[in-house]
């Protein structure tokens, strides 16, 4: 069957986003993923039990994913809401997903304080980014997942051309 992805629930057309929308990603090598029963699809911030739609959040200013997983960051809410404890949740749901189904590698949407990969918002709740990584993405990647953004998925094509 080849190698699995897991992947970004959002990206695949589910309207899990804090805003209640989906972010579908259009390619011919997610129809060709699909078909060969490859993709695994996870919300994380659902699978810890947050609600849609529910408050943007972002990792606190001046700290990054790694912060977040060691306990010595957080994660609030627009309205100073702490979810730290569900990001770190999220974060191990999908690691225990990735490694059940076997993936080795993840295509997730970027920005997300969960699934982004090369940049996040800086805290500030201005739209601001900053270079960095979601809480999620990070987990994945200290346990040798390889992560994708939704930008990289001609990458990802090739990497899994190379892994078949
Ligand atoms: S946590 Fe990830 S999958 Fe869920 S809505 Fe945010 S970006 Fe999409």
């Amino acid at each position: 069957m080849g190698i699995k992805i897991l992947v970004s629930a959002c990206l695949m057309g589910h309207a899990v986003r804090y805003d209640g929308r989906a972010k579908p990603l259009a390619h011919p090598a997610l129809d060709r993923w699909r078909a060969e029963g490859r993709l695994v699809s996870i919300c994380p911030e659902m699978s810890a039990g947050m609600p849609v739609p529910r408050l943007p959040a972002e990792i606190e200013p001046g700290k990054i994913a790694d912060d977040v997983l060691a306990s010595g960051g957080r994660v609030l809410e627009s309205n100073g809401g702490d979810v730290t404890a569900e990001f770190r949740q999220a974060a191990k749901n999908a690691l225990a997903l990735a490694i059940e189904a076997g993936c080795a590698y993840a295509l997730l949407i970027d920005g997300s304080p969960s699934c982004g990969s090369s940049f996040v918002y800086d805290g500030s709740f201005s739209g601001d980014r900053r270079p960095g990584e979601g809480v999620t993405a990070a987990l994945l990647r200290k346990n040798g997942i390889q992560v994708f953004s939704d930008r990289d998925i001609d990458a990802l094509v090739e990497a899994v051309a190379r892994s078949d």
